[in-house]
């Protein structure tokens, strides 16, 4: 397996392997865990070409959020990565992905989601979080020249607007969604767990457990958003709660009484260290 810092060296190992090799991409911000795991196991079983991106992004953060804290753990992600059978690990530097004006002026050019997948859940407390997303896996999609890449559903949102962007940008990428991937006690596992203290670990099951609640009273004959996002958050009473919504899967918009296929999404933080966690659950 090869690790790539420079575009160019990308560039180089990429013309020779789509001459015959049908080309994968993971785009990930590192510190992998089993969830990314999934992801790569499934590219590297359905592709035979698969590269991982490790970057985080900066344009994706907002000025209050955790860019500079959030872990870098780069040998363990090569490890991973080599163990998961993949091909590349490009693990760029801002200064290699953006150009000089992005540091001088804080500004770059963006691919920016319409108002109406952004104003809502996730991009209404994190402005231009999506813009920043869109961005730069608009840059990897030119830069992997992949045929197809795989996202994570417990990022629905995410999931749902790169969808968009690859259908109204004339992208010819397929883009694969993965299952959410828990630890055995429910919580979905994520890079930023690692920030959370010995109690917040304890409590922060309660979101799936509040989630799969809701779907439980779904699946009695309760189709009342109302009534199922009030049991979910009677499991959130400890937490600083960001959302409880539910939304039509096909448009992410908001249903008050759910007769098509939906989403329960949540994002809330923990009580002690404030960690934003978010979560889904089909209905
Ligand atoms: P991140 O490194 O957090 O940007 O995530 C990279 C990719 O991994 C995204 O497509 C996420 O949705 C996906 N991912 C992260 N955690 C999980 C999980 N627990 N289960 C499935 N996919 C995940």
């Amino acid at each position: 397996m090869k690790v790539i810092c420079k575009k160019n060296e990308l560039k180089e190992i990429i013309s020779e392997a789509k001459k015959t090799k049908n080309i994968a991409l993971v785009p990930t911000m590192g510190a992998l865990h089993k969830g990314h795991k999934s992801l790569i196991d499934r590219a590297v079983k359905e592709n035979d070409f698969t590269i991982v991106s490790v970057f985080v992004n900066p344009t994706q953060f907002g000025p209050n959020e955790d860019y500079d804290k959030y872990p870098r753990t780069l040998e363990d992600d090569i490890k991973l990565c080599t163990l998961a059978g993949a091909d590349v690990v490009f693990a760029p530097s801002p200064k290699e992905m953006y150009d000089d004006i992005y540091f001088e002026e804080k500004e770059t050019t963006l691919v920016c989601p319409p108002y109406k997948y952004v104003n809502k859940l996730c991009g209404k407390s994190r402005p231009g979080h999506f813009d920043g997303v869109c961005t730069v896996v608009s840059k990897l999609f030119n830069l992997s020249k992949c045929k197809r890449a795989y996202f994570g559903k417990k990022d629905a949102q995410q999931l749902f607007i790169i969808k968009k962007m690859v259908s109204e940008l004339d992208f010819d990428i397929e883009i694969v969604p993965v299952d959410i991937v828990r630890e055995d006690d429910g919580l979905a596992t994520s890079s930023r767990n690692t920030y959370l203290s010995d109690s917040d670990r304890k409590i922060a099951p309660n979101i799936y457990r509040g989630l799969n609640k809701a779907k439980e009273l779904y699946n009695k004959g309760i189709k009342e958003s109302q009534t199922l996002i009030d049991a979910s958050m009677s499991y959130l009473e400890e937490f600083d709660v960001d959302y409880v919504e539910i939304v039509s899967i096909d448009d992410f918009e908001k249903i008050d009484i759910i007769d098509k296929k939906a989403l329960m999404l949540v994002a809330a933080k923990t009580p002690d260290k404030k960690v934003r966690l978010i979560d889904n659950i089909e209905l």
